[in-house]
């Protein structure tokens, strides 16, 4: 039998290494690798168990129920460790995903949201939101051959076991800098701000317009897909490391950007976002019983219409309802209206399935709970009754022509396709744009062509001195953990600006 020596012994050659070693270490390598991955491959991707169709359709908890101890350290081993990790490099911010995977494995929970927490303030809300399967998911190695680590679902694990058995102790907190930072909205780019400036030791206050904090994790999302509790216990960890949070705080109203530095403060980060919605423009779109998604979406999740009659903010029911659009705004209409009681839900959308920019699971979702989609499908015209009221929408059929600005093909009207489609609810997910209440007040800082706030994309600085901004009031409606990224540059950028100067 042949003895191996160790390699640094066995290759070295007149103090260098022999250039045939490289080829023998490169095939031991590679033998090791794939026989790992042969291994790994063995256990398959470990299902998120979940409320079934017919019984979550009529509920508003919450659907997937999250792993167990057990299956999660399963999942984990089926993690290959990569020396060069693909799936870090699709993650917006930078995620150690083999280290926090490798902590679950070895049953180290607390080690595993540690790990995450060093990158993502808010793991338990991008482990339910992110669209994972085109971003770390989607370059996973194992994914090549068979179905890739289920990251975002062990993201959701490590984050809900600190939630329900952690201790929740305090990181050791920074000596005070004396510097004030006004952070306006408390969506995931101003809660991502606050968290990191208050961690370097700033005096950190978030100004929200609503009355309770969370930007779209809590008017948008609704409570099947991301429970607000969770959101607010992320809120409250803020609050216990000693950010200040001011709900009803309309910044641009009643306080301008100038009169906050005349208070005091010594920065302003702007997460305003892009809730201003967007309609379609076509005949009879005032009707009652047509109302755009954000509307719709923030009566049911942040006013709990949902909760009648405990709570009595007002909604419309619709019986046969549609749902212009297929972005995870209408995919979350959609579900919302059929938990709410309609008879049928229809989404129209005037692309194909391709083109639908939901994420994937959600689309999946909403087919389960008997969503039909009629795609390829472009209303035109609103059609009511004498009292006004919604009664049927007039439609036309669509097909790709070529690719527009946005790369997708775009769609073209059929001629003489026209049909009528019975409904009496139309949720309008078409979009949505900058809201100007805030940037209509500061004239001095500068917006580029359709309003969002022109930033510097390295450290989120504006054109006002003093000022930052990040996330969708920068980029447009965009992704939680890209509006988190930003707010994570803008945070080592302002800090660098209390610290050295602008
Ligand atoms: C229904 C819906 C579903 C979505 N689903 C997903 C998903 O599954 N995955 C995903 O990654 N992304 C999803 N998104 C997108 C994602 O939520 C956003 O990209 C993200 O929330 C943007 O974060 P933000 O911090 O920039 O702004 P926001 O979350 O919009 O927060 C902005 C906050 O600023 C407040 N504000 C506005 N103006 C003022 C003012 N003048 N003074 C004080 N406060 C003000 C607002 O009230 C709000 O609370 C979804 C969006 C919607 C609407
Ligand atoms: S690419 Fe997949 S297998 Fe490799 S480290 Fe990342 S999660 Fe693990």
């Amino acid at each position: 039998m042949m003895m191996f020596r160790p390699l640094t012994q066995r290759w070295k050659f007149q103090g260098q290494v022999h250039p045939s070693s490289f080829i023998r270490i490169i095939y031991i390598e590679e033998d090791i690798v794939a026989e790992k991955k042969a291994k790994k491959e063995k256990i398959p991707r470990q299902p998120m168990p979940e409320q079934e169709p017919d019984v979550r359709k009529r509920n508003f908890e919450e659907v997937p129920i999250g792993y167990s101890a057990e299956t999660a350290m399963k999942e984990a081993e089926r993690c290959l460790q990569c020396k060069k990790p693909a799936c870090v490099a699709g993650c917006p911010v930078e995620v150690d995903i083999p280290g926090f995977i490798g902590l679950i494995k070895d049953g180290d929970f607390t080690g595993a949201i540690r790990n995450l927490w060093s990158k993502n303030s808010l793991p338990a809300v991008c482990g339910r939101v992110c669209p994972q399967e085109i971003q770390c998911e989607g370059l996973c190695i194992v994914g090549k051959k068979d179905a890739p680590l289920a990251i975002g679902n062990l993201e959701r694990f490590a984050a809900d076991y600190e939630r329900n058995n952690g201790t929740g102790e305090l990181p050791p907190k920074q000596k005070s800098t004396g510097k004030k930072i006004a952070v306006v909205g408390s969506g995931p780019s101003g809660l991502t701000v606050a968290g990191d400036l208050i961690a370097k030791g700033h005096d950190v206050t978030v100004l929200e317009a609503f009355h309770k904090p969370g930007g779209v994790l809590v008017y948008g999302i609704p409570e099947f897909r991301l429970p607000k509790d969770i959101v607010f216990s992320e809120v409250n960890f803020l609050e216990r490391l000693g950010v200040n949070v001011e709900c009803n705080a309309v910044v641009g109203r009643t306080v301008s950007l100038d009169e906050l530095f005349e208070e005091g403060y010594d920065a302003i980060y702007l997460g305003v976002g892009a809730g201003l919605p967007r309609f379609m423009n076509v005949p009879g779109e005032n009707l009652i019983g047509i109302l755009s998604a954000n509307e719709y979406l923030t009566r049911a999740n942040l006013m709990k219409a949902y909760l009648f009659p405990e709570v009595d903010t007002p909604i419309p029911i619709g019986k046969d309802v549609v749902v212009l659009g297929a972005g995870n705004v209408a995919m979350d209409s959609a579900r919302t209206a059929m938990r709410l009681g309609a008879d049928r839900v229809r989404i129209v959308y005037r692309r194909s399935r391709e083109e639908m920019p939901a994420r994937g699971a959600e689309i999946h979702h909403a087919e389960e709970e008997g969503i039909e989609f009629f795609l390829l499908t472009n209303p035109t015209k609103f059609m009511g009754n004498d009292a006004g009221r919604l009664t049927s929408m007039e439609c036309l059929k669509m097909e790709l022509g070529e690719p527009d600005d946005s790369g997708r093909r775009r769609p073209v009207p059929m001629e003489g396709s026209e049909f009528d489609m019975d409904c009496d609810l139309v949720i309008v997910a078409v979009g949505s744009g900058a809201n100007p209440l805030l940037t209509q007040s500061t004239p001095d800082m500068a917006l580029n062509k359709w309003g969002y706030i022109e930033a510097d994309p390295e450290t989120g600085k504006t054109t006002k001195k003093g000022v930052w901004a990040g996330g969708d009031i920068v980029t447009g409606a965009a992704t939680v953990i890209l509006a988190m990224g930003a707010g994570r540059k803008a945070a080592d950028s302002i800090h660098d600006y209390l610290t050295w100067g602008w």
